[in-house]
């Protein structure tokens, strides 16, 4: 199973401005021309050196989750609209692909990628969409209608074909089992335990659980209650950590979490490895870095104090993704 992050901003698309990317030009610069070595011919090096270079981009929240030929597409953030164009080198270019998108909400920065999506616009291609929402169609109807967009669903030239899901019940879709699991959002969100079923392979699978947005206000088994398996038997888990610790105590009921809620959870529950997104768009490159190296004190606090109380808990292997990262199961 392969895990692509297409977008992992939250609530609006927060591109980098130039006085920003000038200001970052600068500081590399200066720090390349310190090196010792910076002779101006070792720019591979330096830039090995330097991992968080890129920043955590701009576009909204858009996965990808594929198995080979298979593959599942979760929300329809801006991101969308890259994965578009990767699509097109493929059926979707001749109007003989099948996408299958699963939403998990319909806020805008969960939507806003679908008019930029270029395969729904090739006739002969099949966008299956899923939500557990009865009201999938009428927000498709709504989000192609002028004066919004100049395109009518009707002509959009794809089939799109709507599927409405059972909370907590398996769907099969590409060989995997795909189950919803109800959110902690102001509007209703449900998540997605995704698990690999090929019928062509011997191992068991793996699973990747996407719980974005989700304020988490509910973390203990017993409040997860029905919903507690979207956490259980997880190899990697998609989390909110849209704000800091102290952020989510000033923005009760804005539907976001932070990224300590996303460890408890993944320590007690053995989840091998997370990713954190949904990055607040007032946040830039900087403060997004410094809270997940909050996350991190934290994280090897919770580590120490199980170790001096003789408990052994599982390691979580996590970091704050970026757009772009993808990640083999
Ligand atoms: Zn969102
Ligand atoms: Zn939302």
């Amino acid at each position: 199973m392969k895990v692509k992050v297409w977008g992992a901003r939250g609530s609006i698309p927060a591109p980098i401005t130039p006085d920003h990317l000038r200001a970052q030009i600068r500081e590399v610069l200066i720090d390349f021309s310190r090196r010792p070595h910076a002779d101006g011919n070792d720019p591979e090096g330096f830039m090995a050196s330097q991992p968080g270079l890129g920043g955590f981009g701009g576009n909204t929240l858009c996965v990808e989750v594929s198995a080979g030929p298979r593959r599942i597409i979760i929300d329809g953030g801006s991101g969308l609209r890259l994965l578009g164009y990767e699509l097109m080198a493929g059926p979707c270019g001749k109007g003989q692909g099948e996408v299958h998108l699963l939403m998990t909400h319909f806020h805008w920065d969960h939507l806003i990628g679908l008019p930029f999506f270029i395969p729904i616009f090739v006739p002969g291609n099949v966008i299956h969409v899923y939500a557990v929402q009865p009201d999938l169609e009428n927000v498709f109807k709504t989000l192609f209608q002028k004066p919004f967009f100049p395109v009518p669903l009707e002509k959009l030239g794809a089939e799109i074909v709507y599927h409405t899901l059972e909370p907590r019940k398996a769907i099969e879709i590409q060989g995997f089992s795909v189950v919803p699991y109800q959110l902690d959002h102001p509007d209703p969100c449900w998540g997605y335990r995704i698990h690999d079923r090929n019928p062509d392979s011997k191992e068991p699978g793996k699973v990747y659980s996407h719980c974005v947005d989700t304020e988490c206000t509910r973390v203990s088994r017993t409040e997860l209650g029905e919903d507690l398996p979207l956490y259980q038997g997880v190899d990697l888990m998609l989390f909110d950590a849209q704000y800091t610790l102290t952020e989510t105590i000033e923005k009760v009921d804005w539907g976001h979490a932070a990224a300590s809620l996303g460890l408890d959870i993944a320590i007690r529950e053995g989840i091998k490895r997370v990713w954190f997104v949904h990055h607040d768009p007032a946040s830039n490159d900087q403060k997004i870095f410094s809270a997940e190296s909050q996350a991190r004190r934290y994280y090897d606090s919770q580590v120490k104090s199980a170790r001096r109380s003789g408990i052994t808990i599982p390691t979580v292997e996590w970091s704050f993704a970026c757009e772009g990262e993808t990640l083999e199961l």
